[in-house]
């Protein structure tokens, strides 16, 4: 491991504040790392034996409550880098995998797949990162790496280990514990570096909101004169909106909630329907080029559908309880779409909705909060109520 940081570079003097921060931030990431670590207990890695305290909020059973938890991460192995946690946002999948929507867990345990901060340590074989570099991690912290994935991206190889909730035997705790917490422990290949150009706290709901939505975009071939859905207008789908209309697509927004008509108006959608009752889809029957939905809860998947014009594509990204959407076949056989379901994106996906959105001025609504707001922040997603992605402020857990 190595916490040198490369300072044979002359600073020109606009620097000299960011890189008066950067070495800051170095030492102060050593000495948590050095007052952090305590002796490994049984950990075999081949880089450092000594396992990284982190403070966090966990949740310690189905009831959706989180607490504060003091914890162990892994040692940082060679291949691993340590980062310092700024901000994590909360996902709705989130709020599912810890009430067991998705099956059985493992408590206790600690969410957040939406993860930026800076990198406090490095492996002996890393050189993707060096310490004072910002990084991001999204929902995948180790698997396949390099060029060799023939799984069709890292997200389908079998070796995958997921940023929470996830068997993992380096971990003291026996799961991957995610980024409510002031730090994590990741594989080099599995973090994305955050150009100086979007902030931490605007970056973080693009490490699973945008590459979730991303990724299916890039496939609709999105431009101008192409019309896209997008279905629900959350976190997820708030993104979408942006991303879409920055491609110079016309955005049609469905959304069951009419207080966000404005809103997604503000962003650059062509219309706003509101989708009170099954009524709303007939005007717009069989109108739309390609949609996104990002629902994740039982809702009318052929009805929407209906919406796209036949042979268009329908790609589902939400997941909702039971990890399961009911069909109605009929439904869909009349419309004609091609259904398909589509997870995150892969690990150069990832860097790449960062870098667009860095250079397109694409951000995100954010709302950031203390770690005490976690809980009822969970109950204002739940509740359709947050506009539209909380960020959880790390210096306060
Ligand atoms: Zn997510």
């Amino acid at each position: 491991m190595s916490n040198s940081n490369d300072k044979s570079e002359t600073p020109k003097a606009s620097d000299t504040n960011r890189r008066a921060f950067l070495q800051t931030s170095t030492l102060a990431g050593t000495g948590m790392l050095l007052s952090g670590m305590t002796p490994a207990f049984g950990s075999t890695n081949e880089g450092t034996q000594m396992t990284i305290q982190s403070k966090g909020y966990a949740a310690v059973d189905e009831s959706g409550v989180l607490v504060p938890w003091t914890f162990e991460r892994r040692a940082v192995g060679e291949n691993d880098i340590l980062i310092d946690i700024k901000y994590a946002s909360i996902c709705h999948s989130d709020i599912h995998q810890e009430k067991g929507h998705w099956g059985e867990q493992i408590y206790p345990q600690v969410p957040g797949h939406e993860i930026v901060g800076i990198v406090a340590a490095v492996g002996a074989n890393v050189t993707k990162f060096k310490v004072g570099d910002r990084a991001g991690v999204g929902c995948m912290v180790d698997g396949c790496t390099g060029d060799d994935c023939a799984h069709g991206g890292e997200q389908y190889s079998p070796g995958t280990v997921f940023t929470y909730g996830y068997p993992d035997e380096r971990s003291p705790t026996g799961i991957s514990q995610g980024g409510y917490s002031t730090n994590i422990v990741v594989r080099d290949h599995y973090a994305v570096h955050i150009p100086e150009t979007i902030s931490f706290e605007e970056a973080a709901p693009l490490l699973c909101a945008g590459v979730t939505t991303y990724s299916p975009l890039l496939k609709f071939e999105l431009g101008p004169g192409v019309k896209v859905g997008v279905a629900g207008i959350g976190g997820l789908g708030h993104l979408a909106v942006k991303l879409a209309v920055s491609k110079g697509a016309d955005v049609y927004a469905f959304t069951t909630t009419e207080a966000k008509r404005e809103d997604i108006l503000s962003w650059g959608a062509k219309e706003v329907i509101l989708v009170d009752s099954n009524d709303a889809f007939g005007d717009y029957a069989g109108q739309l080029d390609c949609m996104i939905s990002t629902i994740p809860y039982q809702y009318n998947v052929a009805g929407y559908a209906s919406v796209v014009k036949p042979g268009g594509f329908f790609t589902q990204v939400g997941i909702p309880e039971r990890s399961e959407v009911t069909v109605n076949a009929l439904g869909l056989a009349a419309s004609r779409v091609n259904f398909n379901a589509s997870l995150i994106g892969n690990m150069q996906e990832t860097q790449d909705v960062v870098n667009y959105c860095a250079e397109n001025g694409v951000a995100p609504q954010i709302e950031i909060i203390p770690s005490e707001g976690i809980n009822q922040a969970w109950e204002d997603v739940v509740n359709k109520n947050a506009r539209y992605r909380y960020v959880i402020d790390a210096a306060t857990f």
